[in-house]
């Protein structure tokens, strides 16, 4: 690996296989990317570069909007919060942002722009999350005002968003799906339902639009499948170095509490990542990491910058060699698991002081 340890390094290569696996699982949809929180910790412009061949770019919030734009790219960017107040929507307007509309005001605050304004806009259904989105029972209030406004591109698209499309046998996401069919039975414009369990695992859900998030980073949204289990290629490889290597005699503790005792002479190799990092604190002595290929059990508590690793009576790592906290060899799913987090937190995680390292010889450019 690089100089600068620990460091997240991209691998470029993994999340464009990614991306073809969406592809092949909805061959007849166009795919959004979703990229919010900085690319679920994998770093936006990174991703952006990386995804060139994804139809559309979705994030949270405007700000990220405005982060993807002002970096040149020209694609769609899709707000799927929409905005809260005049502020933002000058951004959105500015930076060519879509917006997701989910409430009365932010459709009153569209109408306060001037008529020659021209917002593409995604109607957030609440089809039975009850997070955000109008519920069934308003959407056609809300569509016949949207139809009207000069400020409005027609027409409308739609969307909504499966609450448990991860569970397979649960009948939640045919319900919701059946009713998006209701109130979008007449309608015209783009449709979506799908994130990434969606697209995989409920065929009536991939729409014109599919919305793959965490699928893309190589990470499952299944309980009981790993990304690699799906075909997926793990994008994050979070790695680091031992910086002490040293011998433990049979009896002796280590880290903090004195919680973990050698049960033989054993070498405990010191690798620099801890919580401060976004490496999970609360995970188990006996959590693996990876050393020279080989799968080794964490010793003791995590410490804010350092983790001790057990390598064994006949070391199978010295000063210097790279630790895989996660990646290939190491799921991210089975270290969630083992945090009691979802993969989803433990990548957004990540901290800030760890620098998120393209891939260098697949590095791409295009935006
Ligand atoms: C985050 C998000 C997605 C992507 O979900 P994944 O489970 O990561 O695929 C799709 N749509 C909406 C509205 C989201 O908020």
């Amino acid at each position: 690996m690089t100089a600068v340890f620990p460091a997240a390094q991209i691998d470029i290569s993994a999340l464009q296989h990614n991306l073809e696996c969406v592809r092949a699982a909805a061959p007849d949809s166009k795919v959004m990317a979703v990229l919010k929180a900085n690319a679920y910790g994998h770093e936006l412009a990174l991703v952006v570069s990386a995804l060139a061949a994804a139809d559309a770019l979705a994030v949270a919030r405007v700000s990220e909007g405005v982060e993807i734009r002002a970096r040149g790219c020209q694609r769609r960017i899709v707000v799927l919060e929409g905005v809260n107040n005049s502020e933002e929507l000058a951004l959105a307007e500015r930076y060519r942002a879509e917006l997701v509309i989910h409430r009365q005001d932010q459709i009153d605050l569209l109408q306060e722009r001037e008529r020659s304004a021209s917002f593409v806009i995604w109607l957030k259904l609440d089809t039975g999350m009850n997070r955000l989105g109008f519920p069934q029972a308003e959407a056609a209030v809300a569509l016949n005002r949207l139809r009207e406004m000069p400020q409005v591109v027609q027409p409308v698209n739609l969307m909504t968003h499966l609450a448990s499309a991860d569970l397979r046998s649960h009948k939640m996401s045919e319900q919701q799906i059946h009713s998006f069919d209701t109130v979008c039975a007449k309608e015209t414009g783009e449709l979506s339902i799908a994130n990434s369990a969606g697209l995989l695992a409920w065929p009536a859900s991939r729409r014109d639009w599919v919305r793959p998030g965490i699928m893309l980073y190589g990470i499952s949204p299944f309980a009981d499948q790993t990304g690699a289990d799906l075909g997926l290629k793990a994008a994050m490889h979070f790695r680091t170095r031992l910086i002490a290597v040293r011998l433990v005699r049979a009896g002796e503790c280590v880290g903090y509490g004195a919680t973990w005792t050698a049960k033989r002479d054993t070498w405990i190799g010191t690798a620099a990542a801890g919580y401060g990092d976004g490496y999970p604190g609360n995970l188990p002595s006996g959590t693996p990491v990876g050393v020279n290929g080989q799968r080794r059990p964490l010793a003791g508590r995590v410490s804010m910058d350092m983790i001790a690793i057990d390598l064994g009576p006949d070391p199978v790592g010295r000063v210097g060699d790279t630790v895989t906290l996660w990646g290939p060899g190491i799921p991210v799913e089975e270290i969630a698991g083992l945090a009691g987090r979802l993969s989803y937190e433990v990548v957004c995680g990540v901290s800030r002081r760890v620098p998120r390292l393209a891939e260098k010889e697949k590095q791409t450019t295009r935006s």
